[in-house]
């Protein structure tokens, strides 16, 4: 039978209708919208589409959007006083700086400078500190909505396998510490791991967050594991195509006969990255309200 296609862009659309409800509240209690700060630093074709698609939703979310765009060649100093700026601005709950900066820019400080309580992409070292000890805090978009997409799926990880394939701040580890702290039994694989398919072939629950097209085979899977597909490929375009296929880290076509769930790309994890941003939004204006977030904002 074939893999239940978990429908990642319909969950995301429901999340977006139910925190632009919810920042609608805020606006009526707090007497201000939340606000999303997102600064951009040069033209690179990839980060302008996301930029444009956050300003779109955080604007459909009821939300204020704050968009900052400053040239290539802007100083370190010149960022570092934006950041210092919005970080003090009452009507900016999130602060999100869109990666990759120049070469130029220490991307580390610039993400060390921004408030802990303003990091709504979850990458400050306090908010990753934060999630290893079990504050609570900002956790990265990216893993929070794969894990709304098990948890929505398979319910209580008690006790489950898991292997999350890739070790990025971004993305691997956070995904680990969260089904840690669901209580599945974690295994974090990498470009090291030794008998890869091996590893994988244990799991109930496979995250693959590594970049390389395809890598995962259905014939890796255990029969009837979820499988989380985060990674974004384009293929070379092929005879007729103006631009290559999309693809996961997963082959989607031999992992479906084996698998019992397993997101799509296009269309499973990567639209959930937005809508988190901005339940994580409207979690900090709450916070920096100094009210407590709605219980539901998950
Ligand atoms: P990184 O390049 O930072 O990390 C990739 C990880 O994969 C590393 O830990 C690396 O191991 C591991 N790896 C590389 N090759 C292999 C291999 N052959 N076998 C096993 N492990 C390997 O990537 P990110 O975490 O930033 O992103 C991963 C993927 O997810 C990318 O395709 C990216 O586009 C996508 N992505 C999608 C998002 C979305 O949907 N919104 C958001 C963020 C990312 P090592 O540490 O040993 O080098």
């Amino acid at each position: 039978m074939a893999a239940e296609r978990i429908d990642g862009k319909a969950f995301a659309e429901k999340l977006r209708e139910r925190v632009g409800a919810q920042a609608a509240e805020f606006e009526a209690v707090a007497g201000r919208k939340a606000g999303l700060a997102v600064v951009l630093v040069g033209e690179d074709p990839a980060s302008q589409v996301y930029v444009r698609s956050k300003h779109k939703a955080t604007l459909a979310a009821h939300m204020e959007s704050f968009e900052h765009r400053l040239p290539a060649d802007t100083s370190q100093a010149d960022l570092l006083a934006l950041v210092e700026k919005l970080n003090t601005d009452n009507a900016v709950d999130g602060i999100l700086v869109q990666l990759p900066l120049p070469d130029h820019v220490d991307e580390q400080a610039v993400i060390a400078a921004i408030s802990p309580d303003k990091d709504v992409d979850g990458f400050h070292v306090t908010n990753a500190g934060r999630l290893a000890v079990g504050q609570s805090g900002f956790v990265p978009c990216t893993p929070l909505g794969c894990m709304m997409l098990l948890t929505d799926r398979l319910g209580d990880l008690s006790g489950m396998e898991a292997v999350v394939i890739g070790r990025s701040n971004i993305v691997g580890k956070p995904m680990a510490q969260l089904l840690l702290d669901a209580n599945a039994t974690v295994t974090i694989a990498h470009s090291r791991t030794r008998d890869l398919p091996g590893v994988v072939r244990r799991a109930d629950i496979v995250v693959a967050a590594v970049g390389r097209a395809e890598i995962v085979k259905g014939d890796w899977l255990k029969p009837n594991a979820t499988v989380i597909d985060v990674g974004i490929n384009r293929l070379a375009p092929v005879e007729g195509e103006a631009k290559g296929r999309l693809v996961g880290d997963v082959d989607f076509a031999g992992a479906e006969g084996v698998a019992a769930a397993i997101t799509p790309v296009p269309g499973g994890v990567g639209p959930m990255t937005i809508a988190v941003l901005l339940r994580n939004t409207l979690v900090a204006a709450y916070r920096n309200a100094g009210m407590d977030p709605p219980e539901n904002s998950l």
